[in-house]
């Protein structure tokens, strides 16, 4: 048979945000490895952060490779090289940024009518690719990056908007129709859902959820064995669903592993070197996603919680480029925590890190894909989400899986819109629990029990390896019942 016009062609047009595109990628990257031909849209200096891993790849016989369109930054009155979520600064920027995907609608269609592929791929934001994929009778897939769970809890809320039927922000209400009893309050939603008011984002939220609404299906970067209840609700409301992941574990050397999201080894000896010096379980891991920027203030209470805290860290540091270093820093705190802390300033090799047999713990703010990669380390975490869905993720670890300990955090905001900090006392209290004593070895065995099952998720024959089989399938028979 000739393999040319057997082969699935499927095009993948990730958000340009690091914890939408880093999992699409992998995904991409997979589906190449099963024999489809794979072809990843975005932006130049998006195409640098992979650009190398495909190269690798194409090397080893993939047939993977990258297509560019410039970002108009200009027209969205954007500064030069913001082409990706995370270099916006303000919710204004945001806005512009999420109402120029639009622009990129012509060139995209453009490279859809070239080249015909049997499937789209594509993030919910550029709701407009649900129209022009139906135009050329390609079945278009979403992938938003998140998990079952969050997207069952916030389908349940915005049908039965129980957040609507209380009285203030602080009070409890509970998520309608869910496996579990999960709770939260009005102030852990991200704003356009807190009152439902009419703005621009409640436009583009109606827009991504028509996109998501009206797509073949979904590709979810879980495990049907992290969250079966939510996978079999899904599966009831009506919703065609594929769980590929852990998608992190498509990584299998260093070098994929510490160039994920970054397109350059950054400080990957540096970490190798000094865990390996370390004992098993040993370290903490504090990361708060590629978008979350903390004040000085806070930045200054988790210092001086770790300081206390007895315990040996790695922490990678972002912070508000508008405040110098050493303003938040407590006086010779590196010096005199050199040997038990490792502070990384900048983007850190978070799967390399996790993976390492020294680490015992993660801090982490519950981004999907954070949360996803220390499950599948077999890592318990103390959870802090801050923004986008991260509120509802947390239930999963915390609630679900009881693999997490709360920080405390309650109430929701974006980048440096700030709320008060958590202070000090509540951050140790939470890294000791997670470290020590009997429940912080029972969190340890449940957690590394499930890293054992994502692990053989994605090896042949496990659940994840065989959801992204049968989707191969079924695309393969559409394609030749089209021929
Ligand atoms: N990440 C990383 N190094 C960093 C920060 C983030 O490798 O210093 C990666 C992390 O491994 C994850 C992604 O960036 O794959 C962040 O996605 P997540 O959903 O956790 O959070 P977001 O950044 O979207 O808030």
């Amino acid at each position: 048979m000739d393999r040319r016009t057997d082969q699935l062609h499927i095009f993948f047009l990730p958000m340009m945000a690091p914890g939408h595109m880093i999992p699409l990628v992998d995904i991409a990257r997979q589906f190449a490895r099963r024999g489809a031909k794979a072809t990843i849209i975005t932006t130049p200096l998006n195409a640098s952060k992979f650009s190398k891993a495909i190269q690798r790849d194409r090397e080893l016989g993939s047939d993977i490779s990258i297509r560019t369109t410039e970002f108009p930054c200009k027209e969205a009155g954007l500064p030069d090289g913001c082409e990706n979520i995370a270099s916006t600064t303000s919710t204004e920027m945001y806005l512009k940024f999420i109402m120029s995907l639009s622009l990129f609608q012509q060139p995209f269609e453009q490279f859809l009518e070239e080249d015909h592929p049997d499937c789209l791929v594509a993030a919910p934001q550029f709701s407009w690719a649900v129209d022009v994929a139906a135009k050329l009778g390609i079945p278009r897939l979403f992938f938003n990056g998140t998990g079952f769970f969050p997207l069952c809890a916030i389908h349940s809320l915005m049908e039965h908007k129980p957040h609507l039927k209380i009285e203030s922000d602080t009070e409890e209400f509970i998520i309608p129709g869910l496996p579990d009893t999960i709770k939260m309050s009005r102030q852990q939603l991200p704003d356009h859902l807190k009152y439902e008011t009419e703005s621009i984002i409640t436009e583009i939220v109606r827009n991504i959820m028509r996109a998501e609404m009206t797509s073949y299906g979904a590709i979810v970067n879980s495990f049907y064995e992290l969250e079966p209840n939510y996978v079999t609700h899904r599966e009831l409301e009506g919703r065609k669903a594929w769980h590929v992941g852990p998608v992190s574990l498509y990584n299998k050397d260093n070098e994929d592993k510490a160039q994920r999201g970054h397109g350059i080894s950054y400080c990957e000896h540096q970490c190798l070197d000094w865990l390996n010096t370390k004992e098993p379980k040993s370290v903490i891991y504090i990361c708060f996603g590629s978008m979350s920027v903390f004040s000085s203030a806070q930045l200054l209470e988790i210092a001086m919680a770790l300081e206390a805290s007895d315990q040996q860290f790695i922490w990678a540091v972002t912070q508000d480029t508008t405040n110098e270093e050493q303003t938040w820093m407590p006086e010779r705190f590196e010096e005199k925590l050199k040997g038990r802390g490792l502070i990384i300033k900048g983007w850190a090799p978070q799967v390399l890190i996790l993976d390492h047999e020294a680490i015992g713990g993660f801090v982490t703010h519950c981004g999907w894909n954070s949360l996803l990669e220390g499950v599948t380390a077999g890592v318990p975490m103390v959870t802090w989400p801050l923004s986008a869905e991260q509120f509802f993720n947390e239930k999963l670890p915390t609630e679900i899986l009881k693999i997490g300990v709360p920080v405390g955090a309650q109430a929701w905001s974006y980048k440096t819109d700030s709320t008060v900090p958590i202070n000090r006392e509540n951050i140790q209290r939470a890294i000791t629990k997670l470290m020590v004593g009997q429940e912080a070895d029972e969190m340890r065995s449940r957690a590394a029990a499930l890293g054992n099952l994502a692990k053989m998720a994605v090896e042949k024959g496990g659940s994840s390896d065989n959801s992204l089989g049968s989707l191969l399938e079924e695309l393969r028979k559409r394609k030749s019942s089209s021929n």
